[in-house]
């Protein structure tokens, strides 16, 4: 009789045929099924055939290689005793350690050995470690270079290859070190790779590396996290640090992870969430390795609220059901965008990602919105009051027409004209001029609508589009202003 095959979403651990040791670890993770990219990888793996697989991180792509590989590694006799057998190349120092914890957890009843090497740190402590008979090796290719080239490393045992986040080792400009690093490796061997976007780049990457491979995609390309609650908040640049401190407040968040595109950016913005009274620290390419991952554990343990990471940063910060994710400034690849919000909404929990957004900004915000083809809702801050010192005349002098967003398709008009500048009480017009279009607020609307707490005056002919005070304000607005909005309130 034909049995009838399981689909993915009904596969379970069992089914997977992974070993007890195995499954006790899974157990103990408190993990209930396998995800997407688990379900359709591990058979594949497990079959010894090559793998491309698509997967955004925060879908548990990490145990669909790590898994299968503990499992086949335990499994098979082991006579390079002194040699690792499996090696997993990761972009960042940040992934390395996270790659390897995650080996160290799935593999806590096997008698596997794992260690990770990296950059940004003393190179004496990894010779140690290599010389204890490591079965996994997780290492960022250049420092993995610079043993080789001291020969504290043997790569001529290697089995499997795996190279995690290929699309950001290639951004990263890690291809030339890859490519040395194969020519380390035996011929005859299984090769894992995982990325969680197909350029042109990782296809030639991959017919380098892979034979024969199976492809599975995890999740739809290039989508966000379905389970990421997107917002973004029009805001002047100038403002944003006030409304990112009333809105950790205001809505007592416990744990934000705040994306800056500098690292000076970074730094100022934690000093100043700390002076606001929120516990925060920064993380970024300039700290030393130490220093990372002193600010990583403590946000994870929770003694400081704000976690505030540039990009580079970013690509290794995996904790569980991190439910903020804050975009102060939007990054200028849309593929950043979508590894920022991933950082939320992992496997199977839901999380917020919330992207405060500049006029200045509006092209990235297309062009992250075309990528992952979807509109991002504007959202309201109903209850931010601005403090009163705050002077965006001179950043007002900036905006041209061309800046805001006049290419955006159905939006009225009266939005995208300059409003009148330099006064104190207008900030917010120019704030959220944005909400104002987003909200179909018509001019009379706006025009008609005078917060009880505006006290200043407003000397343009031209109506501004909306003021928001507080949450009376709302009630000005008809009820038709808001239907067929994209818009919502903060929640
Ligand atoms: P990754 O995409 O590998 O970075 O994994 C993201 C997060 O998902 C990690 O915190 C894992 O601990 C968690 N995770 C992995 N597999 C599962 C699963 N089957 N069920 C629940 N959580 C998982």
């Amino acid at each position: 009789m034909l049995q009838k095959l399981k689909t993915v979403e009904e596969m379970s651990f069992k089914d997977l045929n992974l070993s007890e040791n195995l499954m006790k670890a899974i157990a103990d993770a408190g993990y209930e099924n396998p995800t997407a990219v688990q379900a359709k990888s591990i058979p594949i793996v497990l079959s010894g055939k090559d793998l491309l697989a698509g997967a955004q991180t925060g879908t548990g792509k990490t145990a669909a290689f790590t898994l299968p590989i503990l499992h086949m590694l335990s499994n098979s006799n082991n006579n390079l005793k002194s040699k690792p057998r499996c090696l997993v190349l990761v972009p960042t120092r940040e992934l390395a350690v996270q790659v390897e914890e995650s080996v160290k957890m799935y593999g806590k009843y096997l008698p596997l050995k794992s260690t990770s090497v990296f950059g940004g740190m003393s190179i004496v402590p990894q010779i140690k470690a290599l010389r204890r008979n490591v079965d996994i090796l997780v290492a960022t290719p250049g420092r993995l270079l610079d043993h080789a080239g001291q020969r504290t490393v043997d790569l001529s045992g290697i089995q499997i290859l795996v190279l995690d986040e290929a699309d950001r080792m290639l951004d990263m400009g890690f291809i030339v070190d890859i490519k040395k690093i194969i020519a380390l490796l035996p011929k005859q061997r299984q090769n894992l790779l995982f990325s969680a976007t197909f350029s042109e780049k990782i296809k030639s990457l991959s017919e380098f590396v892979l034979r024969n491979p199976a492809f599975v995609q995890g999740e739809k390309q290039n989508s966000a996290s379905e389970l990421v609650d997107q917002s973004v908040h029009m805001v002047s640049q100038k403002l944003k640090s006030h409304l990112l401190s009333h809105l950790i407040k205001h809505h007592k968040w416990e744990q934000v992870l705040i994306f800056t595109r500098t690292k000076n950016g970074a730094n100022r913005l934690a000093d100043k969430l700390a002076a606001d009274g929120i516990s925060a620290t920064a993380i970024h390419g300039n700290k030393s390795q130490p220093a990372r991952i002193k600010a990583l554990n403590q946000f994870k343990n929770g003694s400081v609220t704000a976690l505030v990471a540039t990009d580079v940063a970013s690509r290794g910060i995996d904790i569980d059901r991190l439910p903020y994710v804050v975009n102060f400034e939007l990054p200028n690849a849309a593929e950043d965008y979508v590894h920022r919000i991933g950082r939320t909404g992992r496997a199977g929990s839901s999380g917020r990602a919330v992207s405060l957004v500049d006029r200045e900004e509006m092209r990235f915000l297309k062009e992250i919105e075309r990528f992952i083809k979807r509109e991002i809702p504007r959202v309201m801050f109903d209850s931010f009051v601005p403090p009163a010192n705050i002077n965006i005349a001179a950043e007002e002098k900036t905006v041209s027409h061309n800046n805001y967003d006049g290419q955006f398709k159905g939006r009225p008009r009266t939005a995208q004209r300059k409003t009148s500048r330099g006064r104190q009480s207008r900030f917010n017009a120019g704030a959220e001029r944005g909400f104002s279009n987003d909200l179909n607020i018509s001019a009379n609307t706006a025009k008609s609508f005078k917060p009880s707490g505006f006290t200043g005056t407003q000397s343009s002919k031209k109506p501004l589009n909306s003021y928001r005070f507080g949450n009376s304000k709302r009630q000005n607005f008809s009820k038709n202003s808001f239907s067929n909005s994209k818009s919502a309130k903060v929640k």
